[in-house]
């Protein structure tokens, strides 16, 4: 099936009653019929029905092996670092979520977990951090918020080469737009809080690996530390990935019109969309996405404009999270990235004066019209 069928008939609801949507089983656990019994389910820490129904679909999409599902996008990546141990180093692209650089600096260290960030841009800066205790490279791309590009299949000839893993952050993309495993990665990660859920209605975080051992070391670590999505919060993404092509679509064309408006208006200095023919990652991106996407960042020059020009808005929602089927700004220098030591924030481009935009799906119309009165001195 094609990715577009797949969304849509890659989950096949309830085998037993015909029922078009899998069942919410909404049980911590499961009668077994034997003492020892093998196979089946049993308690919903290691497996539950609705959940595995969600963790077979996005390792379809992702075209990996097997997929986990979380309580969050950080509880997935923690899941993901937990494969490490003490004594291990990691090479990680210095535009990493700001969480997720939280969670590796400030977690992780203590448990002697090690983490040199670098430019993915330059591999041979990459290749210069690698150590004989280096165990991985951790990517994000197209990066957030200043949607730097990372060469997937460059990035992923190293890590063979030096019999590394690859991890990488899809969240901006999801397996709509980009299938990292595809290229070689070895485990993708998402914050489904953001597209796959994409109706700010519910915060998950999904795991992809694309070979079995790895699935089986990911579902020790999942059943052990137990970080795990409960059978509701599965269910709302089985419902929402059946629209995210649709989702994807219309957002990634909205932000279209938005990013030539931005880039038409005196106020903006500096507009970053993935879709401009002299973004410097334009062709890179092209050649390994199928698409753009829907964020938009744009630099105003002057952070108290930057804060009017939020709070002054109407319809567009002051928040943070992004790929909501709603259009939402965020300031990252306070908000997103507000965890981001400032003097990494400056060299990935994170001005006071930044603005996210994620573009949703309403009429185009009236999300410039919003930001017009709110860009009126
Ligand atoms: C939001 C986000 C995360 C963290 O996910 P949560 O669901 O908020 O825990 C990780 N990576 C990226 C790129 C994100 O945007």
């Amino acid at each position: 099936m094609r990715l577009d069928t797949l969304l849509i008939h890659g989950d096949e609801g309830d085998l037993n009653t015909g029922a078009a949507s899998t069942p919410i089983y909404q049980a911590s656990t499961f009668r077994q019929h034997t003492v020892g019994q093998e196979g089946g389910y049993q308690y919903s820490r290691g497996n539950n029905p609705t959940r595995h129904a969600l963790e077979k679909q996005m390792a379809l999409l992702e075209g990996g092996c097997r997929g986990f599902a979380f309580g969050s996008g950080m509880a997935a990546a923690t899941a993901v670092f937990n494969l490490f141990s003490a004594g291990d180093h990691i090479v990680a692209s210095r535009n990493l979520y700001g969480g997720t650089s939280r969670v590796l600096d400030r977690v992780f260290s203590r448990f002697g977990l090690t983490v040199t960030y670098v430019d993915f841009c330059h591999i041979a800066d990459i290749a210069a951090a690698i150590t004989p205790a280096t165990k991985a490279l951790v990517i994000e791309t197209p990066s957030n918020p200043t949607l730097m590009v990372t060469n997937i299949r460059a990035v992923v000839a190293l890590a063979k080469e030096r019999g590394l893993l690859t991890v990488a952050d899809n969240t901006f993309m999801s397996p709509y737009l980009q299938r990292p495993l595809e290229l070689g990665v070895d485990i993708v990660v998402h914050s489904a809080t953001k597209f796959i859920g994409g109706h700010s209605d519910v915060l998950a975080g999904i795991v992809v690996v694309k070979d079995s051992k790895l699935a089986e070391d990911l579902h020790f670590v999942q059943n052990s530390t137990g970080g795990v999505l409960g059978p509701f919060d599965s269910w709302l993404l089985l419902r929402g990935l059946k629209t995210l092509g649709l989702r994807m679509d219309r957002q990634s064309q909205n932000a279209g019109v938005l990013a030539a408006w931005l880039r038409s208006r005196p106020e903006v200095q500096k507009v970053y969309y993935l879709g401009f023919a002299d973004h410097p990652g334009y062709e890179l991106h092209k050649s390994q996405a199928a698409g753009t996407g829907n964020v938009i960042s744009f630099d105003v020059g002057d952070g108290t404009f930057a804060r009017s020009i939020l709070s002054k808005l109407k319809m567009c929602m002051l928040a943070d999270s992004l790929g909501g089927v709603e259009t939402m700004v965020n300031l990252p220098d306070v908000m997103s990235h507000g965890s981001v030591p400032p003097e990494r924030k400056l060299r990935m481009g994170i001005t006071p004066s930044l603005i996210r935009l994620s573009v949703g799906i309403e009429d185009p119309v009236d999300i410039i019209a919003d930001l017009e009165q709110a860009m009126r001195r």
